[in-house]
């Protein structure tokens, strides 16, 4: 028996008749690009993501690129965000010739930390070369981010916040969708994320209208009145019916899909409780995870490769995310960072990993992995 780290083939099962349906449906119509399936999705996922609008688009870099773009960041500006997530996150900030401010992690979520925000903002302030522009929050492994205190200070220094959904479709703060928070959410459906299509796509979230008309230009090339009639630079940023198909098709179980997620989180929390030196992820209270990934915390450096050297003797997979904080990426050299600079996210980094999580996962298959990193070998 053989345990995937994420099924989807299990999932294909359940949708399959759905999705060839739709996939012949955008087969026929022929609008490839940008079809009737955008905007039924579209409406499906604001009503979901209790926003008022949402605009799809190729992927979750392109929604963080396209948020950037319509809150006007370029060189000069700071824009503060997590060094513990994908580099997608940072990169858009670059991409734009902004700098990205790396603020360290809280121990527990693993999420931006908001006491050490207010010290880094303090900082860029001090030194007084960049503009504080912006947050990019990231709500990471399906945890919401501590929205009450980072859109607070975000915006007590006239800044913006952007979430970054892309593993917390789905997820709530207090009882509302993270997707809810900040000028602009922004999600991703790669197949990998609680909500994935068969391919490459994204959403942009926003409750103002304005946010709305200007990430449907950016997303086009910044039309204006049509296609040729060009008002902005913007990107090719649109999404494919197919992906849409496809995301109509697993939407209508994704909320089934979240109660297992809930499920299979709470058996593992039950059967890690008598590993010793593994701390299982905490939810705050008044937060609901998606569970993206189901990360745990070895005592140290030597005891996660002993752990992962268990499960892999067993042929079970486990996944280091993420090995090297962003500050260190060989990639922001540029920006001076030292080894020590966030050391709360160094120390995560370093002892970090993660356990087989979908919604498919048998409470067999739990007691496999768990047998098996208690195993000695
Ligand atoms: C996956 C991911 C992205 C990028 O999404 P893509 O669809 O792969 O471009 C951005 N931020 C985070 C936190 C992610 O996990």
């Amino acid at each position: 028996m053989s345990i995937p780290f994420i099924d989807l083939k299990s999932q294909y099962r359940e949708v399959e008749d759905a999705v060839k349906s739709g996939i012949d449906a955008v087969l026929e119509h022929g609008k490839y690009v940008m079809g009737p399936e955008i905007t039924e999705l579209e409406e499906k996922l604001a009503a979901f993501a209790e926003t008022k609008h949402a605009v799809g688009c190729a992927s979750g870099t392109d929604a963080l690129l396209m948020a950037l773009m319509a809150l006007g960041v370029g060189p000069g500006d700071a824009v503060f965000t997590t060094p513990f997530t994908f580099m997608a996150t940072a990169e858009t900030v670059s991409l734009l010739g902004a700098t990205p401010v790396f603020v360290d992690i809280d121990p527990v979520t693993f999420n931006l930390d908001p006491a050490d925000l207010r010290r880094k903002i303090e900082e860029v302030k001090e030194k007084g070369k960049l503009t504080c522009k912006g947050v990019i929050a990231v709500d990471l492994f399906g945890l919401s981010a501590d929205y009450d205190r980072i859109e607070q200070r975000a915006h007590n220094n006239g800044m913006f916040l952007i979430v970054d959904a892309a593993q917390s479709f789905g997820a709530t703060y207090h009882g509302k969708r993270t997707t809810s928070f900040g000028d602009v959410a922004c999600t991703s459906f790669f197949p990998a994320k609680p909500l994935g299509c068969y391919g490459d796509g994204g959403m942009c979230f926003a409750n103002s209208d304005e946010m709305d008309a200007l990430l449907r230009s950016i997303r086009v090339h910044g039309s204006g009145e049509d296609k040729y009639d060009n008002v902005r630079i913007g990107i090719n940023g649109r999404l494919d019916s197919m992906q849409a198909a496809v995301l109509l098709a697993k939407f209508a179980i994704f909320p089934g899909e979240m109660d297992r997620r809930d499920e299979v989180a709470a058996r593992y929390g039950e059967l890690l409780h008598d590993v010793p030196g593994v701390t299982p992820p905490t939810v705050p209270e008044g937060y609901r995870s998606v569970w993206a990934q189901y990360s745990l915390l070895a005592e140290s450096n030597e005891h996660r490769e002993e752990l992962m050297g268990r499960l892999k003797a067993k042929d079970i997979p486990s996944v280091i995310y993420y090995p090297i904080p962003l500050h260190l990426q060989t990639a922001y050299k540029n920006l001076g960072y030292q080894p020590g600079d966030l050391p709360v996210c160094e120390d995560v980094a370093s002892r970090i990993f993660s356990l087989p999580m979908h919604p498919y996962l048998t409470a067999e298959q739990q007691e496999t992995v768990v047998a098996a990193l208690k195993s000695s070998c």
